[in-house]
C-alpha cells in the first residue's frame, strides 16, 4: 500500500467550498468552487483502497474509482483521466450532478466513523483538468465501416451511444426535436448545478468526431419513424420521458399554475440568451412572486432554487411526505434551505384558489403510515387539518411519464410496458422491432444521467454485435 493513501485517519472530508450565499442567490453560476491540485490530491489520498470497492459496485458505470483516486493522489492526472474516461463518456458531468450520497459515496466503506471520500468532486476535477490541459480529444474512428446508425434523442443516453458507435466506425446520425444538443442536461438541469458550457463543449467534441446532428427535427412529425428505419441499418430510441404528471382537484386549471419543465426550459433558454416571450410576460418568471412548488424530487429542488435566483418574494415547497422519505437528493434539499427555501413537509394540495390568476393553494396535513412497495412510508390525510398557502405562481413538479411512442411514431408494433416505457429484451437492448434498440429514461422511466450513459454504452455494444451478426448472416447466405 503506497503511503500516499489511507489518509482518512488524519485528514477530514472536505468538499469543494460553496460560493458565498448572497452571490449564489443572485446568479446562475455553479455553486461549488473547484478543487485545486493540492486539495484534490489530499482528498483522493483519504481512500483506503478497498479490495472489494463498494463505491465502484454502486456506481452504475462501475468506474474504476480506487485506481483513479490513487493516481490523483500521486499527481498522475493524465493517467487518472485516461482511466476515468475509459468507463464514463462524461465524467465531469457525473462528478457534478450524480446523487453521490445514494451511489458511490453513499457506499464508501472507508471505515466506520469516518466520512466518505469525495469521489464526485475528484472525478470532476480530473476531467476539468484534462480539458484545461488539452488532453480531451474527439474519438474519431480508425476506419469507417460504411454502415449508418440513427439515434432519436440527443440526451445523455443518445450521446453516449453516439460516441461509442462513432468510435467503432459507424456513420452516426442523431435527431432531436430541440434546437440544442444535450436533452435534459441543457433544458432541464439548471446552470447552478451544471453550467451549459460543460455540455456544449461535449457536443462540440462529438461533432468533431464526425457525429452528424439534425436538430429541430421531431421524429413522427417532421420525419416518419418508418422513413428513419429505412434510412439506417439500426435505430436507437433515446427520447426520454416528458409527459408531466398532473394534479387533479378544483382550480387546477387556473392561470399561474405551470408545469415544472415549462418553467425550467424558459429559465434555461433565458440563460442561454434566447428570446422567451412567456418569461418576459411574467407567466414563467418568478420575480417578485410568492412561489409554491409542489413535489419532492430533483425537479422540484431545481424549481425552488431557480425561483430564488429569479428574485421571488418567497419560495415554499409543499411535499406530502417528510424529509426522510423524499425522493430528491438530501444534498440538494440542504442547498435549497441555505438559499432560503421553506419546506412545508407532510402537506398535500387539495384545491387551488383564484379566478383570473392563482391566489393560493389549499392544502391538507398528511401523516406517515406503513412503508409501501417502494420502501417509503405511505401517507394519509389528517382530518380537519386544512390550511391555505398564498401563491402567485404554482409550479407542478410531480414527475414525468413517457409520451405514447407507438402512436407518435405510428408504429403499433412497438411494444410498451404497463408504465408506457419501451419494452426491450434486457440482454439485447432491442425493442419488439428488429434492429430498433432503446436506452435511457424511455426504458427505465425518469432516472439519472449516469444510468442514461450506462444504457447508451450498453446499447451501442449490442447494436455493434447485432450489426456484426447481420453481416455474418448475409455473408453465409451469399
Ligand atoms: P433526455 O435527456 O430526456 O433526452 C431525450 C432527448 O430526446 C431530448 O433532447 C428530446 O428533445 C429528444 N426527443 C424526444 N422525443 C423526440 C422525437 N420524437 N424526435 C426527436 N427528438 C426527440 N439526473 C441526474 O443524474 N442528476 C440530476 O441532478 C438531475 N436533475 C434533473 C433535473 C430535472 C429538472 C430533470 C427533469 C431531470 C433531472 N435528472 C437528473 C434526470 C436526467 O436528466 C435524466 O435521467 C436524463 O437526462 C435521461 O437521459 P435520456 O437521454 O434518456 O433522455
Ligand atoms: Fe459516483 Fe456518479 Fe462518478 Fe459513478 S459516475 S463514481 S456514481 S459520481
Ligand atoms: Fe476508497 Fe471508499 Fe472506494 Fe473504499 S469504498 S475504495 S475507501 S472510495
Amino acid at each position: 500500500m503506497p503511503d500516499r493513501m489511507l489518509k482518512f485517519v488524519h485528514l477530514a472530508q472536505q468538499m469543494p467550498n460553496k460560493r458565498d450565499l448572497a452571490a449564489r442567490r443572485s446568479d446562475f453560476n455553479e455553486i461549488y468552487e473547484r478543487f485545486d491540485r493540492k486539495a484534490a490530491a489530499a482528498q483522493a489520498s483519504r481512500c483506503s483502497q478497498c479490495g472489494v470497492p463498494f463505491c465502484s459496485v454502486h456506481c452504475p458505470l462501475h468506474n474504476n474509482i480506487p485506481d483513479w483516486l490513487k493516481l490523483t493522489a500521486e499527481g498522475r492526472l493524465e493517467e487518472a483521466y485516461a482511466l476515468s474516461s475509459a468507463t464514463n463518456n462524461f465524467p465531469e458531468i457525473c462528478g457534478r450532478i450524480c446523487p453521490q450520497d445514494r451511489l458511490c459515496e453513499g457506499n464508501c466503506v472507508i471505515e466506520k466513523g469516518y466520512e466518505s471520500v469525495t469521489i464526485g468532486a475528484v472525478e470532476r476535477f480530473i476531467t476539468d483538468t484534462a480539458f484545461a490541459e488539452g488532453w480531451v480529444a474527439p474519438r474519431r474512428p480508425a476506419h469507417e465501416l460504411g454502415l449508418s446508425v440513427g439515434i432519436i434523442g440527443a440526451g445523455p443516453a443518445g450521446l453516449a451511444a453516439a460516441e461509442e458507435l462513432r468510435a467503432r466506425g459507424y456513420t452516426v446520425h442523431v435527431y432531436d426535436r430541440h434546437d440544442r444538443i444535450g436533452g435534459l442536461m441543457i433544458y432541464g438541469i439548471p446552470n447552478f448545478k451544471l453550467e451549459k458550457e460543460i455540455v456544449l463543449r461535449r457536443s462540440q467534441l462529438l461533432t468533431e468526431a464526425g457525429v452528424q446532428f439534425h436538430t429541430n427535427i421531431a421524429i413522427g412529425r417532421d420525419i416518419s419513424f418508418a422513413e428513419l428505419r429505412a434510412r439506417h441499418a439500426a435505430l436507437l430510441i433515446a427520447t426520454g420521458v416528458y409527459q408531466p404528471r398532473e394534479i387533479a382537484g378544483p382550480g387546477s386549471g387556473i392561470p399561474g399554475i405551470v408545469p415544472a419543465l415549462d418553467y425550467l426550459i424558459a429559465a434555461n433558454r433565458k440563460g442561454l440568451g434566447d428570446d422567451v416571450p412567456a418569461f418576459d410576460s411574467g407567466d414563467l418568471n418568478a420575480a417578485g412572486k410568492r412561489v409554491v412548488v409542489i413535489g419532492g424530487g430533483d425537479t422540484a429542488m431545481d424549481c425552488v432554487r431557480t425561483a430564488v435566483r429569479q428574485g421571488a418574494r418567497s419560495v415554499q415547497c409543499l411535499y406530502r411526505r417528510d424529509r426522510a422519505n423524499m425522493p430528491g437528493s438530501l444534498r440538494e434539499v440542504k442547498n435549497a434551505e441555505e438559499e432560503g427555501v421553506e419546506f412545508v413537509w407532510l402537506s398535500a394540495p387539495e384545491a387551488f384558489l383564484g379566478d383570473e390568476r392563482v391566489r393560493g393553494v389549499r392544502a391538507v396535513r398528511m401523516r406517515l403510515g406503513l412503508p409501501d412497495a417502494s420502501g417509503r412510508q405511505s401517507v394519509e390525510p389528517v382530518e380537519e387539518s386544512h390550511f391555505t398557502v398564498p401563491a402567485d405562481l404554482v409550479i407542478k413538479a410531480l414527475g414525468f411519464d413517457p409520451e405514447p411512442l407507438p402512436a407518435m411514431f405510428d408504429e403499433p408494433g412497438l411494444e410498451v410496458t404497463r408504465h408506457g416505457t419501451l419494452r426491450i429484451s434486457p440482454r439485447a437492448f432491442m425493442t419488439s422491432l428488429s434492429g430498433v434498440f432503446a436506452a435511457g429514461d424511455i426504458v427505465r422511466g425518469a432516472s439519472l444521467v449516469v444510468w442514461a450513459i450506462r444504457d447508451g454504452r450498453d446499447a451501442a455494444a449490442r447494436i455493434h454485435a447485432w450489426l456484426g451478426q447481420q453481416a455474418s448472416l448475409r455473408e453465409a447466405a451469399e
